[in-house]
């Protein structure tokens, strides 16, 4: 008998952001599998297996869960947030495009979760109201250029960006090449924030201008996000602005 192969977003960090479904779901796998800061989150329980390693190992990751699966093991592969989105159900996915033939008829099902992008703008207001992209500033998986070259995208389309792996300590310096390079494409006036470790005890935003920012305040639990010429705060009399994109093009002009 063979098993199955679930692909489980964890959401952004607190319990609460994860879904019923994956909730469920991780209580009846025999195999977990995933980087160590999130298999940590799950507690072990009798019958369940837990396999952490290396967050650089993707590729390993999958194959090692897809041959669990053959052997009729329920394995759960965990990515922080949605695991479509710069996560393990890509790698997944690629195992098994490369794979043996037999991976192709295995039970593979992805349960979503929600997105740091998600997270973020929830506590920021409303920034994604408008037209938005993604972008992962890591260049591990591909050259800086496209980076760049999306980068100008994004501002000639006026896009909102939502930014991903901003930085890591192999990684400082991109992300002020990224600013760089923003801040000949866009106004300084533009709303930027700074999402830290959203839902998480550790949590901070720090809210500014694309002329004003400091991109040395992100680190690799940072979501970067950059407003278009429509974006832009509403005061409150108390804490924080809502930074708004209006889904109307015209009314934030
Ligand atoms: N699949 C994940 C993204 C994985 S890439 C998702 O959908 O959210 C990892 C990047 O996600 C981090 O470098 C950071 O940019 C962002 N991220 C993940 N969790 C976050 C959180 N709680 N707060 C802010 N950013 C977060």
């Amino acid at each position: 008998m063979t098993g199955k192969v679930y692909v489980i977003g964890l959401g952004p960090g607190p319990a609460h952001w994860l879904t019923p479904e994956a909730s469920a779901v991780l209580e009846q796998v025999t195999d977990l599998i995933g980087y160590f800061s999130y298999v940590d989150r799950i507690a072990p329980r009798p019958g369940l297996t837990i396999h952490g390693s290396d967050n650089r190992v993707e590729l390993d990751r999958s194959r090692h869960a897809l041959e669990l699966a053959l052997s009729g093991k329920i394995v759960g592969v965990v990515s922080g947030g949605d695991p479509g989105v710069f996560a393990m159900a890509a790698a997944v996915l690629e195992a098994v495009e490369n794979g043996p033939e037999e991976w192709r008829a295995l039970d593979i099902e992805v349960l979503p979760g929600v997105s740091a992008m998600q997270a973020a703008a929830a506590r920021l207001g409303a920034p994604l109201g408008g037209d938005f992209c993604a972008i992962s500033l890591s260049d591990n998986l591909k050259p800086w250029e496209l980076i760049e070259r999306r980068l100008k995208a994004a501002s000639e389309g006026d896009f909102v960006v939502a930014l991903y792996n901003p930085a890591s300590k192999a990684r400082p310096k991109q992300i002020f090449d990224a600013f760089d390079l923003l801040r000949t494409l866009r106004p300084a006036s533009t709303p930027v924030a700074f999402a830290r470790a959203v839902g998480r005890p550790d949590e901070r935003i720090v809210l500014t201008t694309l002329g004003e920012a400091d991109p040395g305040v992100a680190d690799m639990s940072t979501l970067v996000m950059i407003g278009a010429t429509t974006t832009h705060l509403i005061a409150r009399p108390d804490g924080l602005p809502f930074v708004l994109t209006p889904r109307s093009y015209e009314a934030g002009r």
